[in-house]
């Protein structure tokens, strides 16, 4: 028996102006209005946080952003900071998602700027980590996560780490359709409870959300959920539909 509370998020990456955005998330408000036991998340593109933070107060659904800058303001053209997320309306962020390793130059190091930021603001924080499917053909998933884990959170304190959530994204399972088995999966987060457990200790380690994304759908969802050490998913592709997510909440 699982006594952490599921979260299921929805990344919608670069999708959806203001106004589709608004009409999704109120499509979503009503699809879950029954939902209590599961919280829920959404992070739309920048541009649309206020319009959507409006659209979702009153609701069980919070908001998060998919990415900030580590420095509160500042001559960083293009970036945002963790305290206009707030006054956005956000509660999360997601760091360090493989598509900003993979294109935009995200590093550990950088991560654990962004994770060390966001604590302080009283942001919370989704650590990504995955590794691609080289990396798990040679072999090299534990170390690769071993690696994520340990650079993306260091000096991070048993304090600031009460917050932070992890989200297990194996990159070969990001927008492919293909989703890790549920013995792959266990077996990934298992391994990474067990490493918060030798940073942290045993009680924040069962306490740790760890979420699985990777072509997270309404078929396969409830035995993803059913996995001993799967708190929760992190979804891309099937939280763009109202119709698909709420499937996915309600698992
Ligand atoms: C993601 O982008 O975090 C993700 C898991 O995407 P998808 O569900 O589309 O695989």
């Amino acid at each position: 028996m699982k006594d952490r509370i599921p979260l299921i998020a929805g990344n919608w990456k670069m999708f959806k102006t203001s106004n589709e955005a608004l009409d999704a998330a109120a499509q979503l408000a009503k699809l879950v209005s029954d939902i209590d036991t599961v919280d829920i998340m959404i992070a739309p593109p920048f541009t649309s946080l206020t319009v959507v933070s409006e659209v979702i107060r009153d609701t069980r659904i919070a908001l998060g952003a998919q990415d900030m800058y580590w420095e509160k303001e500042g001559a960083f053209t293009g970036e945002i900071s963790a305290p206009m997320l707030i006054s956005a309306g956000c509660q999360y962020v997601i760091i360090g998602h493989s598509e900003r390793r993979q294109y935009f130059g995200e590093t550990d190091e950088t991560v654990n700027k962004k994770i060390m930021a966001a604590t302080a603001s009283g942001l919370i924080p989704i650590l990504c980590v995955g590794e691609t499917e080289t990396q798990r053909d040679e072999k090299k998933t534990f170390s690769v996560l071993d690696k994520q884990i340990e650079k993306g959170l260091e000096k991070l304190t048993l304090d600031e780490h009460q917050s932070l959530i992890i989200a297990y994204e194996p990159v070969w399972a990001i927008g492919s359709g293909k989703t890790a088995t549920p013995d792959q999966v266990q077996e990934v987060h298992a391994f990474l409870r067990d490493l918060i457990e030798k940073r942290f200790g045993n009680m924040l380690a069962k306490a740790t959300r760890i979420l699985y994304g990777g072509s997270v759908k309404p078929d396969n969802v409830t035995e993803l959920m059913a996995l001993p050490d799967v708190d929760g998913a992190l979804v891309g592709g099937a939280s763009l539909k109202a119709d698909s997510f709420s499937k996915i909440i309600h698992f």
